[in-house]
């Protein structure tokens, strides 16, 4: 029976378990589009008070950037495994470029 699982995508290369790697929700990701829409909508409606923009300003930048960089680190996070806890990068197949696998293979190194 063929298995078109991608199991590349959710097994640990370190610890070898199946099914244990956790990536980040794509409601993160999603959840990036509002906040671009929110701090837009601030700019606009913060441009109507006029030159009290000015004392306005850096505390507009400071939350724009906090709000920003908490969504992009969790939503572009790379996937954890549950298990060892190790982040998993790349999978585990492009990890090594293909010009080295016979010479890693004849070192007995892709045994396990
Ligand atoms: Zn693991």
């Amino acid at each position: 029976m063929l298995n078109f699982r991608a199991s590349h995508l959710t097994d640990c290369p370190h610890c070898g378990g199946t099914d244990t790697v956790e990536h980040p929700s794509p409601l993160w990701r999603w959840a990036l589009l509002p906040a671009w829409t929110l701090i837009a909508a601030t700019c606009m409606a913060a441009s109507l008070i006029g030159p009290m923009i000015i004392g306005l300003l850096p505390f507009l930048f400071a939350w724009a950037v906090c709000l920003l960089s908490s969504l992009y680190d969790r939503g572009y996070e790379p996937p954890n495994c549950d298990v060892c806890g190790k982040m998993v990068v790349k999978p585990f197949a492009n990890t090594i470029p293909s010009r080295d696998v016979p010479a890693l293979a004849d070192r007995g190194e892709l045994a396990a």
